[in-house]
């Protein structure tokens, strides 16, 4: 047993097709795949992180359909102490959805928990126009909701390892 690895239960959150599991098999397997079977139920990963005086494995429990089965929502984000809410930068829809879960984690989960908004897709903005969600307003949401924010790619890999590391350092190690 090695005393200074750190456990954190982690759960992704958002509508369907933002790149949730996308977001996962880039941090995890360093991949990304065009055309992705979407998520049955719920996937399992772990991955460990070397930080700079420990290392912290994510166990990292990823949802799907929680558009059908919101009311299972709660299972998976009970006793997590870190979530991923995910919306994609060109649908402005998954972007009320992605308030609607901060709301119901700071209402229903652990207090405590680490919140991460994750604003994913970002290679698919050619210029601005192609923008649907403001960077000032997910700012704004995560500034009162006391959240991380990060604007990633998880087809370019970009800002994804910032996400986890950003949550490993902001979680407290167990003694
Ligand atoms: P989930 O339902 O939220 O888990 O979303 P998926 O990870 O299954 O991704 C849905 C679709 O979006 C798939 O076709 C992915 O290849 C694609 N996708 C995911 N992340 C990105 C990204 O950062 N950029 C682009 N261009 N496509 C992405």
């Amino acid at each position: 047993m090695n005393s200074n690895v750190t456990s954190i239960k982690l759960v992704l959150l958002g509508e369907a097709a933002v790149g949730k599991s996308s977001i996962v098999l880039r941090f995890v397997s360093n991949d990304f795949a065009e055309n992705k079977e979407p998520t049955i139920g719920a996937a399992f990963l772990t991955q460990r992180v070397n930080m700079a005086d420990h290392t912290i494995k994510f166990e990292i429990w990823d949802t799907a359909g929680q558009e059908r089965f919101a009311s299972l929502a709660p299972m998976y984000y009970r006793n997590a102490q870190a979530a991923l809410v995910v919306y994609d930068v060109t649908k402005p829809q998954s972007f009320i959805k992605a308030r609607h879960w901060v709301k119901e984690l700071h209402e229903q989960a652990s207090k405590g928990i680490v919140i991460a908004l994750v604003g994913n897709k970002m290679d698919l903005l050619e210029s601005e126009e192609d923008r649907k969600v403001a960077k000032e307003e997910a700012e704004k949401l995560s500034q009162e909701e006391n959240l991380l924010f990060f604007e990633t790619s998880a087809k370019t890999g970009d800002n994804v390892n910032e996400v986890f590391l950003a949550i490993g350092e902001k979680i407290p190690l167990k003694k």
